[in-house]
């Protein structure tokens, strides 16, 4: 048993190291992710709004979910949006939700409204996000479909990997002692078993 030791220690010390770095990492981006896409969204309010007082005769589809796309391909073009919002993860989008002029917000796929009355906060991957939403807007059924969508999130498993690294970015002392727990338990399963 003496003998491991020293291999034993390099081996945890190395692990908690490369723990450290990636815990420290996903911890500063959770919090980027979530402030890019709600830069995107009162980006997008703001261009609509302009394109409004400019336009105020224009015809925007009422009550109905429209996607970016659309929105950016027949109304506001590069005039209001010269670039294009980059989507901070794989499942951000933004869709407008239109009642009037001055009744309009963008909402994320993933992330909702840059406000709301209404918040969800789950799960996704490694980082926990807020999804904020309209109550108000709850009887158009597209949106309150968008609300369901997101509430998936709230059952999702993370993997192994994904619940240390978030667990740690809360928690630092408590996860360390049970990951140096579990290693040197499994260490010791497989050392009476295979030494
Ligand atoms: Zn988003």
């Amino acid at each position: 048993m003496m003998r491991i030791a020293p291999r034993l220690t390099l081996q945890m010390g190395l692990f908690l190291c490369f723990l450290q770095i990636t815990v420290i990492a996903s911890a500063n981006k959770g919090y980027e992710i979530t402030k890019s896409c709600r830069n995107n969204i009162r980006m997008l309010n703001e261009a609509l709004k302009k394109y409004v007082e400019e336009n105020p005769n224009a015809e925007i589809p009422h009550n109905e979910i429209v996607q970016y796309k659309q929105m950016f391909t027949m109304i506001l073009t590069k005039k209001y949006i010269p670039d294009a919002p980059v989507l901070p993860t794989l499942d951000c989008g933004y869709n407008l939700i239109y009642k009037g002029p001055g009744n309009f917000r963008w909402f994320c796929s993933l992330h909702g409204t840059d406000t709301g009355d209404m918040r969800l906060t789950f799960p996704y991957h490694e980082y926990e996000f807020t999804a904020y939403f309209e109550k108000s807007y709850m009887t158009i059924s597209k949106y309150q479909k968008h609300y369901d969508d997101i509430m998936r999130w709230t059952a999702y498993t993370r993997t192994l990997r994904e619940s240390i690294t978030y667990h740690y970015s809360r928690n630092p002392t408590t996860t360390i002692g049970i990951v140096v727990v579990g290693v040197l338990f499994v260490l010791f399963v497989a050392r009476s078993l295979f030494w």
